[in-house]
């Protein structure tokens, strides 16, 4: 016996959409299963028997069941892609290798008047991510390979080149590209509030000389509000760390968009390894996306049919 495409094993209707016949094949094929266990007067013709409230019930019950073992599988292919996006990247950072470490780099940062400027009019937390914006904007003019790095779309993880921080090992090893951490971003904005206390220590003393004439109360006045500004160290820790994280990711994101520029090749690699590996997944993802429409699909018709049947009763 040939097996003609599209046709269901239990009741042999035929298809001609393939899509229709595997709505079709599962509902029948759950009905087929329910009815094998009554009567044979109630098996004759059940090809045209319309299902029963029980039946319904216990087909809702199972589509449940389906749905929500669907839905944990998704969450978990989820959390595996992100693993391995994550994997992807820091393994291709690797062939990256900057000259400084991060927390190294932003000592290498200036403070200029700008900078300071821009803590008198807001506040530190402002002046700092002034400062790194010029700083790196400059840097990047000059073709750079920086030390942080951010993929948007992908994960919101800001990469750091450094040390494993807290450095809780005898041993030190050496840098490597990882996901920068809070000891990381906190020692980097200290290192920046130690500068922009410098820089406002030499600028309070040029201004004390230049305005000699000045009233001396509102200069003074002035001064403490300009030093509380800049001393303002351990106020609101959290969100000056969490702002400057976000500025280091928008430098850093605009930073690996000209690195693919540069290094073509390189990056062509890595474009083609993520791809692969998000296709893989993104398939995987879709089948299930598709099995649950299809399993909706399948209640769908069953809401059909338990409608059609009140029509005729
Ligand atoms: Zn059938």
């Amino acid at each position: 016996m040939t097996t003609i495409e599209n046709q269901c094993i239990y009741c042999h209707r035929i298809y001609r959409k393939k899509e229709n016949y595997e709505k079709h094949a599962q509902c029948c094929e759950f009905f087929h299963r329910a009815r094998q266990k009554k009567s044979h007067d109630e098996q004759m013709d059940s090809y045209d028997i319309i299902p029963s409230p029980r039946e319904m019930f216990q087909l809702l019950k199972e589509l449940a069941y389906r749905n929500a073992r669907l839905e944990e599988e998704v969450a978990k292919l989820r959390q595996s892609t992100s693993l391995k996006q994550r994997n992807i990247i820091q393994s291709n950072l690797q062939c990256v290798k900057p000259a400084l470490t991060g927390v190294e780099w932003s000592k290498t940062f200036t403070v200029d008047m700008s900078d300071l400027e821009s803590v008198f009019e807001y506040d530190l937390t402002q002046g700092i991510k002034h400062c790194i914006k010029r700083n790196i904007g400059g840097l990047k003019t000059l073709g750079s390979v920086l030390p942080i790095a951010y993929f948007e779309q992908k994960q919101h993880n800001l990469y750091l080149y450094d040390y494993d921080l807290p450095q809780d090992k005898d041993v030190v090893e050496p840098p490597k590209w990882q996901i920068a951490n809070q000891y990381h971003l906190d020692k980097i904005v200290s290192i920046l509030s130690m500068k922009f206390l410098q820089y406002f220590m030499a600028w309070q003393r040029d201004y004390l000389e230049n305005n000699k004439k000045e009233d001396e109360d509102t200069m003074k006045n002035k001064l403490i509000v300009y030093m509380m500004k800049i001393n303002s160290v351990n106020s609101q820790v959290d969100r000056r760390r969490n702002e400057v994280k976000r500025v280091l990711q928008e430098m850093g994101k605009a930073e690996s968009a000209t690195k693919t520029e540069s290094t073509k090749a390189e990056s062509a690699t890595f474009k083609a390894e993520s791809s692969s590996g998000k296709a893989d997944s993104a398939t995987k993802a879709e089948s299930a996306t598709f099995k649950a429409e299809s399993s909706s699909g399948k209640a769908d018709s069953a809401t059909f049919k338990a409608e059609s049947s009140s029509t005729k009763v």
